[in-house]
């Protein structure tokens, strides 16, 4: 499903390289639950970036369901980010003018199709927010919010989501709530890649990646 061949990237920095992905070869089979960890710094962003046809690596592939991502146009790796990968963040990223329903459709086509709305919608009713379909991100509560994310990040059915720490701004009740979205996505049969320091997925992840320097330091 997911397969990184010699992951490397490096930064600029006023004149000196940084080394945020060193070489880092990784596969990820379909149906896995993978947990990220890894200091601070360690390259773990940089790695579900990459993973996600989001950032281009100084060097080495990554390859989803048999497409290599940085040999395609950027046309083509937006189409195929948008129709194989789901992302969530930390800070939700939600847009503060658009309302709950409209923010869950930012993640389809400029013109939302009937049937990505009626997707929205459900998506609302199965995140407990769809009372609440015109309001503003600004009217709901940290654990709601990302909910929401988690919500857009569904939009498209993707196989795959990516997740850079999302419960890193919750406390523990709606950290497992999200992770309990993650994990009814995963019984489905879905792909995850979470980047977290919480311990809240330890029960459901199949396995525990860690980064150090870049590296990969233990598998
Ligand atoms: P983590 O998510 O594990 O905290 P990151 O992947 O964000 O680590 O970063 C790894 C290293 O790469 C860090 O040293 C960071 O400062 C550096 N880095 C990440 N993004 C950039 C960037 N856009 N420009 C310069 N350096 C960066
Ligand atoms: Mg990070």
């Amino acid at each position: 499903m997911i397969h990184c061949s010699e992951l490397t990237k490096t930064f600029r920095r006023n004149g000196s390289e940084v080394v945020s992905l060193d070489r880092v070869s990784l596969e990820i089979g379909a149906g896995e639950f993978v947990v990220v960890r890894g200091p601070s710094g360690s390259g773990k962003t940089t790695l579900l970036l990459a993973i996600g046809g989001m950032q281009q690596p100084s060097a080495g592939t990554v390859t989803l369901d048999g497409e290599n991502l940085y040999a395609m146009s950027s046309a083509g790796r937006a189409r195929a980010r948008a129709e194989k990968v789901g992302f969530v963040f930390q800070m939700f990223h939600l847009v503060p003018y658009l309302s709950l329903l409209e923010n869950i459709l930012l993640a389809a086509p400029a013109w939302p199709s009937a049937e990505a709305r009626t997707r929205a919608n459900e998506l609302l009713e199965q995140f407990g927010l769809a009372k609440r379909a015109t309001h503003r991100p600004d009217e709901l509560s940290a654990g709601e919010r990302q909910r929401l994310a988690v919500a857009r990040a569904m939009l498209n059915r993707p196989g795959v989501l990516l997740a850079d720490e999302p419960t890193g701004n919750l406390d523990p009740e709606n950290a497992a709530s999200v992770i309990g979205h993650f994990t009814e996505f995963h019984k489905a049969g879905g792909t995850v890649v979470l980047v977290t320091h919480g311990t809240a997925a330890d029960s459901v992840a199949s396995r525990v990646i860690r980064l150090e320097q870049g590296r990969l330091a233990g598998d």
